[in-house]
């Protein structure tokens, strides 16, 4: 396994893979690696001849008052992991080598990055988008590999690809789940037994209102009351939002229309801020 700390470095690497015929899958990642993770390296490994797993806590979308200093960083583990999944190299730089002295630049998304978690946390997509862009131009990725845990992000993801025209194919892996139902988050550790059993109450809405669908709703507001009244009954400390929107762009609908549309979901358990979501797909069936 190569551990790659600076830009120079990993692009030299990229180009004699590239010079080789090789294609590059990357997978970029915050570290504190789980089996969500592990799904999207074992894609990446599937879809390329070269795995290279970015661990880099990045600290422009992290808010000023959130969790960037007791993040967890459990780096020789994650070496061990990401290896184990397929991962030929892992890109790790500092903080320093991303955002040296006079660093002036930034990418901005001015669409599917507004609401919801653009909302909750005012510069945390720019910093997304900027360090995306950044991790491309120094892995010279073909593919790259994202969760639909960060269904938002995977929004604003596509429309930089797009917009920028960026030579990047994007592979988006579905959500991994503890077997109870509670997405797989790096920040689940800091939940108590009994907040982490609340947090269930997350997962059930969206089952909920999958259900609610199949029975023939088709209004947003009823699916949003429906799913609301699950996740009070977690008890959660707070709740950021509960909405159904289109997938691609963001924006609330009022309809679920024939093509389906995502419910998501923020919400505080303690101090940790989970996040969930689930694609809603009426029956094809019907009239
Ligand atoms: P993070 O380390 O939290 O920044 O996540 C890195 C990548 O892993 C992102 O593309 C996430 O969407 C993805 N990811 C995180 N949790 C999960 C999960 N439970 N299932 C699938 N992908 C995930």
């Amino acid at each position: 396994m190569k551990i790659i700390r600076t830009i120079a470095e990993m692009q030299a690497a990229a180009d004699a893979e590239r010079r080789a015929g090789r294609r590059i899958a990357v997978v970029p990642t915050m570290g504190a690696l789980h089996r969500g993770h592990i799904r999207l390296i074992e894609r990446a490994r599937s879809s390329a001849e070269v795995v290279v797993t970015t661990i880099f806590v990045n600290p422009t979308q992290f808010g000023p008052h959130e969790d960037l200093s007791r993040y967890p960083r459990p780096f020789e583990q994650d070496v061990a992991a990401a290896g184990q999944a397929g991962s030929d190299m892992i890109f790790a730089p500092s903080a320093e080598e991303m955002y040296p002295d006079g660093f002036q630049t930034r990418v901005t998304n001015d669409g599917a990055s507004l609401g919801f978690e653009g909302a909750e946390r005012p510069g945390h997509f720019q910093g997304v988008v900027t360090v995306v862009t950044k991790l491309f131009t120094a892995t010279k990725p073909h593919v790259a590999v994202f969760g639909q845990k960060d269904a938002q992000q995977v929004a604003v993801v596509r429309a930089l690809v797009r917009d920028l025209n960026l030579d990047v194919r994007l592979i988006v892996e579905p959500i991994v789940r503890d077997a109870d139902g509670l997405a797989l988050s790096s920040r689940n550790v800091y939940l108590s037994a009994d907040e982490r059993s609340r947090a269930l109450a997350l997962s059930r809405s969206l089952t909920e209102a999958q259900r609610i669908v199949d029975g023939g709703e088709r209004s947003a507001e009823g699916l949003r009351r429906a799913m609301l009244a699950v996740v009070e009954s977690g008890r959660p400390d707070r709740i950021d939002y509960v909405a159904i929107v289109d997938p691609a762009s963001f924006s609330e609908v009022r309809l679920i229309p024939t093509t389906g549309a995502l419910a998501i979901l923020a919400a505080r358990f303690g101090s940790t801020r989970l996040l969930d979501n689930a694609f809603l797909q009426p029956r094809t069936n019907e009239a």
